[in-house]
Parts: C-alpha cells; structure tokens; sequence
C-alpha cells in the first residue's frame, strides 16, 4: 500500500513501520494524557512501487489521480490486471447467487448494465467484497449461507462528533497556500484513562483545521456589509475542529433486510436498513462532546454555538452483516471469512467483522482477505473446501 508513519505504541494504537511521516503542525499537552501522534496515511511520501509521491494539490477524497493515495483500485485491481489473468467486467449488478445440487455456489447471475440483459458467470470459488451492506443484500436475495438467521445482522458502523471553534491567535492572518492531503495528526484511543464507568469501549480524535473556502460561523454573525465581510474574512483562517470516531457496539437488531416493496430498475429487492444507538453510544457521544470542548477551552479557543452533531448513518465504516465465528449457530462465516454453509464463498469485505472498533476499517479488512485469500489458494490446491 505504502503507508507514511513513524513507529508508534500509543494506547490501542500499535507499533508499525513504514514510509516516512508527515510532519504534524498539532500540539501536545492539553490535558488528559493525550499524544496527538503523525497520522499514518496510505499517501506517498517518496516514489513506491511505481507510483508517484504525492503533490499535495489537496481533494484527495475525490480520488487522487497520480495515484499517489491508496485505493484498491489503483492498486490491486491494476496489479492483477497487469498479470493478463484478470477479466473486469463492469457495470454488473448481481442479482443472486446460486448452488448446485452439491451445495457448493455455482453460478452467479447478474444484470449487465449495458446490455440491459441478464447473464450468467460459473467458477470453482467465488468472492464477495462488495462491502458490508451489498454483501449482506446479495446473500439475502440469493437465501444462501444463512442457517445462522444472521446475515444483514449486527450491522454496525462508527459513532462521531466533532466540536469546532476558532482560535483568536489564528484570526485575521495571513492567508497561505494551504492545500495538502488533509489529517496530519490523530490522538489514539486513550478513553480508558478516563472514562470510568461511563461507557465501554472507546473512541479516537482527529484535530483539523486551516482557513477553509467558507467560515464556520458566517450565518451567526450579525450585521452586514463591509464589516461583516470583513468579520467572516477574520473567522475563516482561525476555524479548529475535533472529530471524534468511536466504537458502537454490535447489537442483533441493527440490521439490513430485504425491502418489501423497494425493487431497482431490473427488478432487484432492495436492502432496507434498521439502526440504533443504544445506552453505551449516547454515553459516549455525551462524553465525545465534553472533552472536546474541554480541550478547545483549554486551548483557549472561541466556542462556537449552533453546530449540530453528527446523527448516526453520517459514518461509511460499515461493518458487521456476515459476521465471523467459530460455531455456525452463531456466526456466518469462519475465521478465515469462509462462509460455513456454502464453503467455496468467501467474504472479504467488512461484513465478517463482530466489532467496529474505533479504527478505520481499510487496514484490518485487507488483512482478514489476505488471510482469507492464502487459505483458499491452499484449500484449492489440496482440491477440498475443508481442512
Ligand atoms: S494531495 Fe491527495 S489527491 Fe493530491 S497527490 Fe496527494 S494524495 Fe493525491
């Protein structure tokens, strides 16, 4: 991937090794134990396998076109098709899955999107990572790997809030050329020195700020004309902010199911989705809110009113819809994201996690597919879906 970092060990944060960091403009010691630490990013900071380091030009979440910013696209779809041995076909919307009269999964039908037709795809294995929710959709639509009851269920995601305000030192500066790749800085997990018994589990923060194309609080200062342009101009290069990513549990009942009535445009049932915070993340979000303005005060920032928290479904961290065990009863797939029903299916998205975490899920789902890859490459080779 190549992934910018120093070697760290900070709370749940650990050790790693990579390309070198970027720098952190962020400050430590406000309070609370917490070690604002160089953000590791899958951003290039010197040439890596072919691909550019990164030129700072900015939207990177519009996607980066040197290639310099991982994704899996840019990176390993290119690599195997670099091979000659991989066959793309685009514009496919799977409508189901099905089994043969073995039990194994057989044959895939889909929608071709440019034909408007429906097709058909045969193989000896098949993999699903289509992320946690489509998985979570295909496999209920197929009625296929669910003797557990418990596909579409634990669906999970991040809980966030973010608390912003303006540091007065920063106001009416001059303004720079501050494009960059974004998030420089994060504090990990460290929850655990003061939570109490609040809440379980824990949440990491990311500080951000710079002058942005708009200021935080141009429709909450009064007046208008010359001096209140002149206001917003001296708010805009001062804007901070802290969001806050947390854990929520995983809870039976946030799940997706299929829709009743909602079909797409080539007929396919579509998912529909129940989701609750429960007890734990109310504690938590209440908590998030506290120590952020907790350390923007101490940082002798101007706090803001009017800003509105972030409701849940904000998150993309989707996770939880497949998820893994040991024992069939109680999960849907094995540890190596095997389904246990249908053993030539795997799922290498997000879906056989049994927690969020608080962390981003991209690095712990490549690793669970590299994992789950290695077995099916053995299991192949020995010509048998068990050990
Ligand atoms: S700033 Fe972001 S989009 Fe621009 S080159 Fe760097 S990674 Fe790519």
């Amino acid at each position: 991937m190549g992934v910018s970092s120093t070697v760290q060990a900070v709370g749940a944060f650990p050790r790693n090794k990579g390309l070198a960091p970027f720098t952190p403009k962020a400050c430590e010691g406000i309070g609370r134990g917490l070690k604002v630490i160089p953000i590791p990013k899958a951003v290039l900071t010197a040439d890596h396998h072919g691909r550019p380091a990164c030129h700072y030009c900015g939207p990177c979440w519009q996607g980066c076109d040197s290639g310099s910013k991982f994704d899996s696209l840019r990176v390993f779809v290119l690599a195997a098709q670099n091979t000659g041995r991989l066959h793309l076909i685009p514009n496919a919307r799977v409508r189901h899955l099905e089994a043969g009269p073995d039990g194994q999964l057989k044959t895939v039908h889909y929608f071709g999107t440019e034909k408007r037709a429906w097709q058909e795809l045969r193989a000896k294995a098949f993999v699903l990572c289509p992320g946690a929710i489509e998985s979570a959709h295909i496999l209920l639509n197929s009625k296929m790997a669910n003797s557990s009851g418990l596909v579409g269920r634990y669906l999970s995601e991040h809980l966030y809030a973010s608390v912003s305000a303006h540091l007065p030192q920063l106001m009416g500066r001059k303004i720079a050329n501050e494009d960059g790749s974004g998030l420089y800085s994060f504090i990990p997990d460290c929850t655990k020195n003061w939570r109490g018994t609040k809440f379980i589990r824990g949440y990491q923060i990311f500080p951000m700020g710079g002058a942005g194309e708009f200021t935080l609080v141009g429709n909450q200062i009064p007046g208008n004309g010359t001096d209140w342009m002149e206001a917003i101009r001296n708010y805009s290069t001062a804007g901070v902010s802290l969001m806050f990513q947390g854990e929520v549990l995983r809870y039976r009942d946030n799940r997706i199911e299929l829709d009743p009535v909602l079909k797409d445009d080539a007929g396919i049932p579509a998912p529909t989705y129940f989701y609750e915070w429960h007890g734990n993340e109310r504690a938590m979000f209440k908590d998030m809110i506290e120590v952020g303005n907790e350390i923007l005060h101490k940082a002798g920032a101007e706090m803001l009113p009017n800003r509105n928290p972030h409701e849940y479904g904000h998150s993309i961290h989707d996770v939880g819809t497949a998820r893994m065990g040991k024992d069939p009863r109680n999960s849907v797939t094995n540890p190596w994201n095997q389904s246990h029903d249908v053993p030539n299916l795997f799922v290498n998205d997000g879906a056989p996690f049994v927690t969020a975490g608080n962390q981003n899920p991209t690095l712990t789902i490549l690793a669970f597919a590299l994992r789950s890859s290695e077995r099916m490459v053995r299991l192949m080779q020995n010509n048998t879906w068990t050990d």
